[in-house]
Protein backbone atom coordinates (compact mmCIF):
# COMPACT_ATOMS: atom_id res chain seq x y z
CA UNK A 1 0.00 0.00 0.00
CA UNK A 2 1.21 3.34 0.42
CA UNK A 3 3.55 4.94 2.64
CA UNK A 4 2.09 6.69 5.74
CA UNK A 5 3.81 10.21 6.08
CA UNK A 6 4.13 10.30 10.05
CA UNK A 7 3.32 7.73 13.37
CA UNK A 8 -0.16 9.40 13.80
CA UNK A 9 -1.21 8.98 10.26
CA UNK A 10 -0.84 5.52 10.03
CA UNK A 11 -2.11 4.51 13.17
CA UNK A 12 -5.19 7.21 12.11
CA UNK A 13 -6.08 4.93 9.61
CA UNK A 14 -5.80 2.15 11.56
CA UNK A 15 -8.47 3.82 13.59
CA UNK A 16 -10.59 4.16 10.99
CA UNK A 17 -10.30 0.58 9.76
CA UNK A 18 -10.81 -1.31 12.83
CA UNK A 19 -12.74 1.13 15.29
CA UNK A 20 -14.21 -1.16 17.31
CA UNK A 21 -11.20 -3.67 18.08
CA UNK A 22 -8.82 -3.68 21.28
CA UNK A 23 -5.53 -1.56 20.44
CA UNK A 24 -3.97 -1.59 23.87
CA UNK A 25 -5.23 -3.32 27.07
CA UNK A 26 -4.19 -4.10 30.69
CA UNK A 27 -5.68 -5.55 33.89
CA UNK A 28 -6.94 -1.95 34.23
CA UNK A 29 -8.88 -2.12 31.43
CA UNK A 30 -8.81 -1.62 27.54
CA UNK A 31 -8.79 0.47 24.73
CA UNK A 32 -10.47 0.14 21.55
CA UNK A 33 -9.04 1.74 18.83
CA UNK A 34 -11.70 4.11 18.88
CA UNK A 35 -11.19 4.91 22.28
CA UNK A 36 -7.18 5.02 22.17
CA UNK A 37 -7.85 7.76 19.41
CA UNK A 38 -10.31 9.84 21.50
CA UNK A 39 -7.86 9.78 24.77
CA UNK A 40 -4.94 10.57 22.73
CA UNK A 41 -6.79 13.94 20.85
CA UNK A 42 -8.17 14.78 24.05
CA UNK A 43 -4.36 14.86 25.36
CA UNK A 44 -2.69 16.29 22.39
CA UNK A 45 -5.18 19.66 22.38
CA UNK A 46 -4.65 20.03 26.51
CA UNK A 47 -0.77 19.68 25.48
CA UNK A 48 -1.26 22.59 22.94
CA UNK A 49 -4.09 24.55 24.21
CA UNK A 50 -2.99 24.51 28.31
CA UNK A 51 0.98 24.17 27.78
CA UNK A 52 1.81 25.61 24.58
CA UNK A 53 3.85 22.70 23.32
CA UNK A 54 4.39 23.25 20.15
CA UNK A 55 5.62 21.03 16.75
CA UNK A 56 9.48 20.33 17.59
CA UNK A 57 8.87 20.64 21.33
CA UNK A 58 10.27 17.89 23.72
CA UNK A 59 7.61 16.19 25.85
CA UNK A 60 9.52 14.11 28.35
CA UNK A 61 7.82 10.74 30.10
CA UNK A 62 8.86 8.31 32.95
CA UNK A 63 6.37 6.27 32.73
CA UNK A 64 6.45 2.53 32.44
CA UNK A 65 4.11 -0.41 30.76
CA UNK A 66 0.87 0.95 30.51
CA UNK A 67 -2.24 2.11 29.01
CA UNK A 68 -1.14 5.28 29.18
CA UNK A 69 2.73 5.37 27.74
CA UNK A 70 0.59 4.70 24.26
CA UNK A 71 -1.64 7.41 25.05
CA UNK A 72 1.26 9.78 25.38
CA UNK A 73 3.01 8.55 22.49
CA UNK A 74 0.24 9.20 20.12
CA UNK A 75 -1.12 12.37 21.38
CA UNK A 76 3.28 13.49 20.30
CA UNK A 77 2.73 12.05 17.24
CA UNK A 78 -0.09 14.51 16.73
CA UNK A 79 1.17 17.47 17.47
CA UNK A 80 4.72 16.96 16.35
CA UNK A 81 6.10 17.42 19.90
CA UNK A 82 9.50 14.88 20.66
CA UNK A 83 8.62 12.52 22.47
CA UNK A 84 11.23 11.87 24.93
CA UNK A 85 10.69 7.92 27.07
CA UNK A 86 13.23 8.32 29.75
CA UNK A 87 14.05 4.72 31.29
CA UNK A 88 12.17 4.52 34.78
CA UNK A 89 14.84 2.19 36.07
CA UNK A 90 17.35 5.37 35.73
CA UNK A 91 18.63 6.85 38.83
CA UNK A 92 17.88 10.92 39.97
CA UNK A 93 20.88 12.10 38.62
CA UNK A 94 20.53 10.25 35.13
CA UNK A 95 16.90 11.45 34.74
CA UNK A 96 18.07 15.04 35.84
CA UNK A 97 21.26 14.84 32.99
CA UNK A 98 18.26 13.67 29.93
CA UNK A 99 15.84 16.26 31.26
CA UNK A 100 18.65 19.02 31.17
CA UNK A 101 20.07 17.62 27.83
CA UNK A 102 16.82 17.24 25.83
CA UNK A 103 14.98 20.70 27.23
CA UNK A 104 12.15 19.25 27.88
CA UNK A 105 9.38 21.47 28.68
CA UNK A 106 7.07 18.88 30.79
CA UNK A 107 6.89 16.23 31.65
CA UNK A 108 4.85 13.36 32.04
CA UNK A 109 4.97 11.03 34.91
CA UNK A 110 3.16 8.16 37.01
CA UNK A 111 2.89 8.22 40.51
CA UNK A 112 4.98 7.67 42.48
CA UNK A 113 8.06 8.83 40.12
CA UNK A 114 7.80 12.50 40.77
CA UNK A 115 10.39 11.89 43.38
CA UNK A 116 12.81 11.03 40.55
CA UNK A 117 12.51 14.44 39.24
CA UNK A 118 14.54 17.27 40.20
CA UNK A 119 14.09 20.82 38.73
CA UNK A 120 15.62 21.56 35.85
CA UNK A 121 15.85 25.35 33.62
CA UNK A 122 13.91 24.29 30.88
CA UNK A 123 11.30 22.16 32.76
CA UNK A 124 7.60 23.89 33.16
CA UNK A 125 5.59 21.76 34.42
CA UNK A 126 5.15 17.80 35.44
CA UNK A 127 1.68 15.88 35.23
CA UNK A 128 0.71 12.69 36.98
CA UNK A 129 -0.16 11.49 33.31
CA UNK A 130 -3.22 8.83 34.98
CA UNK A 131 -4.83 11.74 36.53
CA UNK A 132 -4.17 14.32 33.33
CA UNK A 133 -5.81 11.29 31.28
CA UNK A 134 -8.84 11.68 33.68
CA UNK A 135 -9.04 15.11 33.77
CA UNK A 136 -8.73 15.50 29.82
CA UNK A 137 -11.19 13.27 29.15
CA UNK A 138 -14.04 15.23 31.14
CA UNK A 139 -12.60 18.08 28.52
CA UNK A 140 -14.83 16.39 25.54
CA UNK A 141 -12.41 16.97 22.63
CA UNK A 142 -11.43 20.58 23.01
CA UNK A 143 -10.65 21.58 19.81
CA UNK A 144 -6.89 20.42 18.07
CA UNK A 145 -5.71 22.72 15.87
CA UNK A 146 -4.15 20.11 13.04
CA UNK A 147 -0.08 20.42 13.08
CA UNK A 148 1.65 19.52 9.84
CA UNK A 149 4.23 16.82 10.76
CA UNK A 150 6.85 15.60 7.87
CA UNK A 151 8.30 12.41 7.50
CA UNK A 152 12.12 13.70 8.51
CA UNK A 153 10.51 15.69 11.89
CA UNK A 154 12.28 13.86 14.82
CA UNK A 155 9.35 11.54 16.62
CA UNK A 156 11.12 10.18 19.38
CA UNK A 157 15.04 11.08 21.48
CA UNK A 158 15.73 7.39 22.77
CA UNK A 159 18.74 7.86 25.29
CA UNK A 160 21.41 5.20 25.13
CA UNK A 161 24.47 5.32 27.16
CA UNK A 162 27.60 6.14 25.65
CA UNK A 163 31.59 5.67 25.41
CA UNK A 164 31.97 9.07 27.03
CA UNK A 165 30.00 8.02 30.51
CA UNK A 166 26.86 10.47 29.52
CA UNK A 167 24.08 9.33 27.74
CA UNK A 168 23.79 10.33 24.41
CA UNK A 169 19.85 10.38 22.66
CA UNK A 170 19.25 9.10 19.06
CA UNK A 171 16.85 11.28 17.34
CA UNK A 172 14.31 8.96 15.96
CA UNK A 173 12.18 10.60 12.94
CA UNK A 174 8.62 9.57 11.64
CA UNK A 175 10.68 8.57 8.97
CA UNK A 176 12.85 5.98 10.36
CA UNK A 177 9.53 4.67 12.18
CA UNK A 178 7.43 3.86 9.34
CA UNK A 179 10.68 2.30 7.56
CA UNK A 180 11.25 0.27 10.72
CA UNK A 181 7.43 -0.88 10.97
CA UNK A 182 7.73 -1.39 7.48
CA UNK A 183 10.62 -3.92 7.41
CA UNK A 184 8.69 -5.51 10.55
CA UNK A 185 5.77 -6.05 8.84
CA UNK A 186 7.39 -7.28 5.19
CA UNK A 187 9.25 -9.99 6.65
CA UNK A 188 7.54 -11.15 9.35
CA UNK A 189 4.12 -11.09 7.29
CA UNK A 190 2.45 -9.86 10.29
CA UNK A 191 -1.22 -8.57 9.91
CA UNK A 192 -4.28 -7.13 12.51
CA UNK A 193 -4.80 -10.49 13.15
CA UNK A 194 -1.62 -10.79 15.23
CA UNK A 195 -1.50 -9.99 19.48
CA UNK A 196 1.33 -9.75 21.27
CA UNK A 197 1.83 -8.82 25.20
CA UNK A 198 4.68 -6.46 25.96
CA UNK A 199 6.24 -7.77 28.98
CA UNK A 200 10.11 -6.14 27.46
CA UNK A 201 10.20 -1.99 28.11
CA UNK A 202 7.90 0.51 26.11
CA UNK A 203 10.62 3.14 26.38
CA UNK A 204 13.36 0.82 24.72
CA UNK A 205 13.03 0.61 21.08
CA UNK A 206 12.03 -3.14 20.61
CA UNK A 207 8.86 -1.97 23.19
CA UNK A 208 8.22 0.91 21.13
CA UNK A 209 8.85 0.50 17.78
CA UNK A 210 9.17 -3.66 17.60
CA UNK A 211 5.67 -3.98 19.34
CA UNK A 212 4.01 -0.99 20.16
CA UNK A 213 4.06 0.64 16.52
CA UNK A 214 4.56 -2.50 14.86
CA UNK A 215 0.96 -3.60 16.22
CA UNK A 216 -0.92 -0.15 15.67
CA UNK A 217 0.38 -0.17 12.03
CA UNK A 218 -0.88 -3.26 11.57
CA UNK A 219 -4.02 -2.76 13.91
CA UNK A 220 -3.42 -5.76 15.96
CA UNK A 221 -3.93 -5.65 19.58
CA UNK A 222 -1.65 -5.40 23.02
CA UNK A 223 -1.73 -6.30 26.11
CA UNK A 224 0.43 -4.32 28.34
CA UNK A 225 2.65 -5.92 30.90
CA UNK A 226 4.10 -3.52 33.87
CA UNK A 227 7.03 -6.02 34.26
CA UNK A 228 7.49 -9.54 33.27
CA UNK A 229 6.29 -12.36 35.65
CA UNK A 230 6.62 -15.92 34.50
CA UNK A 231 3.21 -16.91 35.61
CA UNK A 232 1.21 -13.87 34.79
CA UNK A 233 2.89 -13.99 31.56
CA UNK A 234 2.04 -17.16 30.49
CA UNK A 235 -1.60 -16.64 31.93
CA UNK A 236 -1.77 -13.80 29.65
CA UNK A 237 -0.77 -15.65 26.58
CA UNK A 238 -3.09 -18.54 27.56
CA UNK A 239 -5.76 -16.68 27.99
CA UNK A 240 -6.25 -14.37 25.43
CA UNK A 241 -4.17 -16.82 22.86
CA UNK A 242 -1.76 -14.12 22.39
CA UNK A 243 0.02 -15.13 18.65
CA UNK A 244 2.80 -12.95 18.56
CA UNK A 245 5.83 -13.26 21.19
CA UNK A 246 8.24 -11.00 20.97
CA UNK A 247 11.11 -10.87 23.67
CA UNK A 248 14.78 -10.42 25.04
CA UNK A 249 16.46 -14.06 24.93
CA UNK A 250 16.18 -13.48 29.12
CA UNK A 251 12.73 -13.80 28.77
CA UNK A 252 12.17 -17.05 26.81
CA UNK A 253 14.67 -18.20 29.31
CA UNK A 254 12.90 -17.41 32.40
CA UNK A 255 9.76 -18.91 30.55
CA UNK A 256 11.67 -22.19 30.05
CA UNK A 257 11.87 -22.78 33.66
CA UNK A 258 8.25 -22.28 34.45
CA UNK A 259 6.25 -25.29 35.23
CA UNK A 260 3.29 -23.64 33.68
CA UNK A 261 5.06 -23.24 30.50
CA UNK A 262 6.22 -26.85 30.19
CA UNK A 263 2.68 -28.34 30.97
CA UNK A 264 0.97 -25.98 28.51
CA UNK A 265 0.10 -26.06 24.67
CA UNK A 266 1.07 -23.38 22.70
CA UNK A 267 0.35 -24.36 19.06
CA UNK A 268 -1.88 -21.11 18.15
CA UNK A 269 1.47 -19.25 18.85
CA UNK A 270 2.61 -17.99 15.17
CA UNK A 271 5.09 -16.06 14.94
CA UNK A 272 7.90 -15.53 17.89
CA UNK A 273 11.11 -12.70 17.33
CA UNK A 274 13.82 -12.54 19.68
CA UNK A 275 16.94 -10.23 19.75
CA UNK A 276 18.67 -7.53 21.54
CA UNK A 277 20.95 -9.59 22.96
CA UNK A 278 22.87 -13.01 21.43
CA UNK A 279 20.84 -16.39 21.94
CA UNK A 280 22.17 -19.41 23.12
CA UNK A 281 21.49 -22.27 21.42
CA UNK A 282 19.34 -23.97 24.03
CA UNK A 283 16.93 -21.13 24.38
CA UNK A 284 16.57 -21.42 20.63
CA UNK A 285 15.86 -25.59 20.87
CA UNK A 286 13.34 -24.97 23.51
CA UNK A 287 11.46 -22.64 21.93
CA UNK A 288 11.68 -24.21 18.28
CA UNK A 289 9.78 -26.91 20.41
CA UNK A 290 7.51 -25.00 22.48
CA UNK A 291 6.14 -23.01 19.28
CA UNK A 292 5.44 -25.78 16.83
CA UNK A 293 3.31 -23.89 14.75
CA UNK A 294 5.65 -20.65 14.63
CA UNK A 295 7.95 -19.01 12.57
CA UNK A 296 10.84 -17.61 14.69
CA UNK A 297 12.82 -14.68 13.81
CA UNK A 298 16.41 -13.51 15.11
CA UNK A 299 16.27 -9.66 14.88
CA UNK A 300 18.95 -7.67 15.42
CA UNK A 301 19.38 -4.36 15.44
CA UNK A 302 19.49 -0.77 17.84
CA UNK A 303 18.38 2.19 19.23
CA UNK A 304 20.47 4.17 16.33
CA UNK A 305 18.78 2.03 13.34
CA UNK A 306 15.08 2.01 14.76
CA UNK A 307 15.87 -1.33 15.46
CA UNK A 308 15.42 -4.18 13.19
CA UNK A 309 18.77 -3.93 10.77
CA UNK A 310 18.49 -7.75 10.09
CA UNK A 311 15.57 -10.14 10.14
CA UNK A 312 15.56 -13.75 10.08
CA UNK A 313 12.67 -14.65 7.20
CA UNK A 314 10.42 -17.13 8.10
CA UNK A 315 11.81 -20.35 6.35
CA UNK A 316 15.80 -20.17 6.64
CA UNK A 317 17.98 -23.72 7.42
CA UNK A 318 19.41 -25.38 10.00
CA UNK A 319 23.14 -24.32 9.26
CA UNK A 320 21.45 -20.01 9.49
CA UNK A 321 20.42 -21.02 13.11
CA UNK A 322 23.28 -18.84 14.62
CA UNK A 323 22.81 -16.21 12.52
CA UNK A 324 20.43 -12.96 12.82
CA UNK A 325 19.39 -12.86 9.30
CA UNK A 326 19.80 -10.88 6.07
CA UNK A 327 19.80 -7.17 6.02
CA UNK A 328 16.11 -5.20 5.82
CA UNK A 329 16.07 -4.50 2.20
CA UNK A 330 16.32 -0.67 2.38
CA UNK A 331 19.47 -1.58 4.74
CA UNK A 332 23.10 -1.13 3.83
CA UNK A 333 25.24 -2.95 5.93
CA UNK A 334 29.06 -3.45 5.59
CA UNK A 335 31.65 -4.82 7.31
CA UNK A 336 34.84 -2.96 7.64
CA UNK A 337 38.45 -2.93 9.19
CA UNK A 338 39.95 -1.11 11.71
CA UNK A 339 40.43 1.73 9.39
CA UNK A 340 36.34 1.32 8.01
CA UNK A 341 37.44 -0.44 5.00
CA UNK A 342 35.13 -2.47 3.59
CA UNK A 343 36.35 -6.22 3.78
CA UNK A 344 34.79 -8.90 1.59
CA UNK A 345 32.38 -11.79 2.78
CA UNK A 346 33.57 -14.37 4.70
CA UNK A 347 35.67 -11.78 6.63
CA UNK A 348 34.93 -10.80 10.37
CA UNK A 349 35.04 -6.73 11.19
CA UNK A 350 32.78 -4.04 12.65
CA UNK A 351 29.06 -4.06 11.29
CA UNK A 352 28.25 -0.42 9.69
CA UNK A 353 24.77 0.55 9.15
CA UNK A 354 23.00 2.69 7.21
CA UNK A 355 19.64 3.28 5.67
CA UNK A 356 16.55 5.17 6.09
CA UNK A 357 15.74 3.22 8.86
CA UNK A 358 18.80 4.51 10.43
CA UNK A 359 18.68 7.54 12.56
CA UNK A 360 20.71 10.58 11.11
CA UNK A 361 22.44 11.46 14.55
CA UNK A 362 22.23 12.10 18.33
CA UNK A 363 20.40 14.95 19.99
CA UNK A 364 22.53 18.31 20.30
CA UNK A 365 26.06 16.36 20.60
CA UNK A 366 28.37 17.25 17.79
CA UNK A 367 31.01 15.38 19.04
CA UNK A 368 29.71 12.20 18.93
CA UNK A 369 27.95 12.48 15.73
CA UNK A 370 31.53 12.64 13.95
CA UNK A 371 32.71 10.02 16.32
CA UNK A 372 29.68 7.22 15.26
CA UNK A 373 28.76 8.54 11.51
CA UNK A 374 30.76 8.34 8.55
CA UNK A 375 28.90 9.03 5.33
CA UNK A 376 25.72 8.34 6.82
CA UNK A 377 26.91 4.89 8.11
CA UNK A 378 26.92 4.43 11.78
CA UNK A 379 29.25 2.65 13.22
CA UNK A 380 27.52 -0.19 15.75
CA UNK A 381 30.15 -0.95 17.71
CA UNK A 382 29.62 -4.81 16.92
CA UNK A 383 31.94 -7.37 15.29
CA UNK A 384 30.59 -10.12 13.02
CA UNK A 385 30.56 -11.38 9.87
CA UNK A 386 27.89 -11.82 6.25
CA UNK A 387 28.29 -15.27 4.14
CA UNK A 388 28.05 -15.36 0.94
CA UNK A 389 24.30 -15.93 0.82
CA UNK A 390 24.00 -11.99 3.11
CA UNK A 391 23.29 -14.19 6.14
CA UNK A 392 24.64 -11.62 9.27
CA UNK A 393 26.76 -13.27 12.16
CA UNK A 394 26.78 -10.96 15.01
CA UNK A 395 30.24 -12.52 16.86
CA UNK A 396 31.66 -9.95 19.76
CA UNK A 397 31.61 -6.63 20.54
CA UNK A 398 34.06 -3.82 20.22
CA UNK A 399 32.31 -1.80 22.54
CA UNK A 400 32.73 -1.48 26.01
CA UNK A 401 29.37 -2.72 26.83
CA UNK A 402 27.79 -5.13 29.16
CA UNK A 403 24.07 -6.57 27.85
CA UNK A 404 22.66 -7.66 31.11
CA UNK A 405 19.42 -9.35 29.63
CA UNK A 406 18.76 -6.55 26.78
CA UNK A 407 19.32 -3.65 29.16
CA UNK A 408 22.75 -2.14 27.74
CA UNK A 409 25.72 -0.73 30.31
CA UNK A 410 28.54 1.28 29.47
CA UNK A 411 31.46 -0.09 31.06
CA UNK A 412 32.94 3.11 31.60
CA UNK A 413 29.27 4.69 33.61
CA UNK A 414 29.96 2.15 36.33
CA UNK A 415 33.79 2.88 36.90
CA UNK A 416 33.21 6.68 36.41
CA UNK A 417 30.83 6.34 39.67
CA UNK A 418 33.55 3.89 41.34
CA UNK A 419 36.20 6.16 40.93
CA UNK A 420 34.65 9.03 41.89
CA UNK A 421 35.14 6.93 45.48
CA UNK A 422 37.30 8.43 48.06
CA UNK A 423 38.58 5.55 48.82
CA UNK A 424 38.64 3.99 45.19
CA UNK A 425 42.00 4.31 43.27
CA UNK A 426 41.45 2.20 39.68
CA UNK A 427 37.77 0.26 38.97
CA UNK A 428 37.32 -1.47 35.80
CA UNK A 429 33.82 -3.32 34.90
CA UNK A 430 33.54 -6.21 33.01
CA UNK A 431 30.34 -8.26 32.07
CA UNK A 432 30.52 -12.08 33.51
CA UNK A 433 28.71 -14.46 31.38
CA UNK A 434 25.33 -15.53 33.22
CA UNK A 435 23.08 -18.17 31.93
CA UNK A 436 19.69 -15.89 32.39
CA UNK A 437 20.61 -12.62 31.67
CA UNK A 438 23.53 -13.60 29.26
CA UNK A 439 26.06 -10.81 31.45
CA UNK A 440 26.23 -9.38 34.74
CA UNK A 441 28.14 -6.38 35.77
CA UNK A 442 31.13 -7.47 37.67
CA UNK A 443 33.63 -4.82 39.28
CA UNK A 444 37.75 -4.83 39.78
CA UNK A 445 38.54 -2.52 42.18
CA UNK A 446 41.91 -1.18 43.62
CA UNK A 447 41.77 0.43 47.16
CA UNK A 448 44.08 1.25 49.89
CA UNK A 449 41.41 0.99 52.64
CA UNK A 450 38.46 -1.06 51.31
CA UNK A 451 38.16 -4.89 51.32
CA UNK A 452 35.48 -7.89 51.22
CA UNK A 453 33.59 -6.45 54.13
CA UNK A 454 32.90 -3.10 52.49
CA UNK A 455 31.50 -4.52 49.69
CA UNK A 456 27.66 -3.72 50.47
CA UNK A 457 28.20 -0.11 51.32
CA UNK A 458 29.91 0.00 47.70
CA UNK A 459 27.17 -1.36 46.15
CA UNK A 460 24.54 1.40 47.96
CA UNK A 461 27.21 4.17 46.97
CA UNK A 462 26.25 2.85 43.38
CA UNK A 463 22.96 2.72 43.83
CA UNK A 464 22.47 6.41 45.05
CA UNK A 465 23.91 7.04 41.31
CA UNK A 466 23.06 4.80 38.85
CA UNK A 467 20.28 2.84 38.12
CA UNK A 468 19.85 -0.30 39.75
CA UNK A 469 20.33 -2.93 36.86
CA UNK A 470 23.85 -0.94 36.65
CA UNK A 471 25.17 -1.80 39.98
CA UNK A 472 28.03 -4.40 40.05
CA UNK A 473 26.72 -7.53 41.31
CA UNK A 474 30.37 -8.74 41.99
CA UNK A 475 32.91 -7.23 43.20
CA UNK A 476 36.69 -8.39 43.16
CA UNK A 477 39.43 -6.70 44.94
CA UNK A 478 43.15 -6.45 43.21
CA UNK A 479 46.33 -4.98 44.62
CA UNK A 480 46.44 -3.84 40.39
CA UNK A 481 44.34 -3.98 37.87
CA UNK A 482 46.44 -5.78 34.08
CA UNK A 483 47.32 -3.20 32.07
CA UNK A 484 49.78 -3.61 28.59
CA UNK A 485 52.37 -2.06 27.98
CA UNK A 486 50.84 1.64 26.65
CA UNK A 487 48.43 1.38 30.22
CA UNK A 488 45.38 0.05 28.60
CA UNK A 489 43.78 -2.06 30.85
CA UNK A 490 43.18 -5.61 29.88
CA UNK A 491 39.78 -6.23 30.00
CA UNK A 492 39.84 -9.82 28.31
CA UNK A 493 42.29 -10.55 31.05
CA UNK A 494 39.74 -9.51 33.85
CA UNK A 495 36.85 -11.59 32.22
CA UNK A 496 38.99 -14.09 31.92
CA UNK A 497 39.84 -13.85 36.13
CA UNK A 498 37.81 -15.75 38.51
CA UNK A 499 37.76 -14.41 42.16
CA UNK A 500 36.18 -14.08 45.01
CA UNK A 501 32.81 -12.21 44.83
CA UNK A 502 29.77 -11.31 46.73
P1 LIG B 1 16.19 -2.69 23.09
O1 LIG B 1 16.95 -1.62 23.78
O2 LIG B 1 14.76 -2.36 22.97
O3 LIG B 1 16.44 -4.05 23.66
P2 LIG B 1 18.05 -3.11 20.87
O4 LIG B 1 18.82 -4.13 21.59
O5 LIG B 1 17.70 -3.34 19.45
O6 LIG B 1 16.69 -2.74 21.56
P3 LIG B 1 19.99 -1.19 21.91
O7 LIG B 1 19.54 -1.26 23.32
O8 LIG B 1 20.39 0.12 21.37
O9 LIG B 1 18.86 -1.72 20.92
O10 LIG B 1 21.19 -2.22 21.77
C1 LIG B 1 21.77 -2.53 20.57
C2 LIG B 1 22.83 -3.59 20.74
O11 LIG B 1 22.26 -4.81 21.24
C3 LIG B 1 23.49 -3.98 19.45
O12 LIG B 1 24.47 -3.05 19.06
C4 LIG B 1 24.03 -5.37 19.80
O13 LIG B 1 25.22 -5.26 20.56
C5 LIG B 1 22.95 -5.94 20.70
N1 LIG B 1 21.98 -6.76 19.95
C6 LIG B 1 20.77 -6.37 19.52
N2 LIG B 1 20.13 -7.37 18.87
C7 LIG B 1 20.96 -8.43 18.87
C8 LIG B 1 20.88 -9.77 18.34
N3 LIG B 1 19.80 -10.21 17.70
N4 LIG B 1 21.95 -10.59 18.52
C9 LIG B 1 23.04 -10.15 19.18
N5 LIG B 1 23.17 -8.91 19.70
C10 LIG B 1 22.15 -8.05 19.56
Amino acid sequence: GERPSSIAEFIHQSAEKYPDKTAVSNEQGELTYREFERCSKNLAAYLQNELHIRKGDRVASLIGNSLEFPIVCYACAMIGAIMVPINTKLSKGEIDYILNHSGARTILHQEPLQDKITDTPHLESLHDITELIRKVARANLVNLRKTTVEETDPAYILYTSGTTGRPKGAVISHINVIHSVMNFKNILDSDETLSTVIAVPMFHVTGLVGQLLHQFYNGGTVYSMERYQNEAYIELVQKHKINFLFNVPTIFIMMSTSRKFLENDFSFVRKVAYGGAPIYRQTYDTMKQAFPNADLHNAYGSTETTSPTTLMPAVYDESKVRSCGRPVPVADVKIVDENGEELPAGHTGELYIRGPMVVEGYWDNEEANLKNFTDGYWHSGDLGTIDEEGFVYILDRKKDMINRGGEKIFSIEVEDVLKAHPEINEAAVVGEPDSVFGERVKAFIVSPSLNETDIEAIRSYCLERLAKFKVPESIVFLDELPRNAAGKILKTALKNKGGSSC
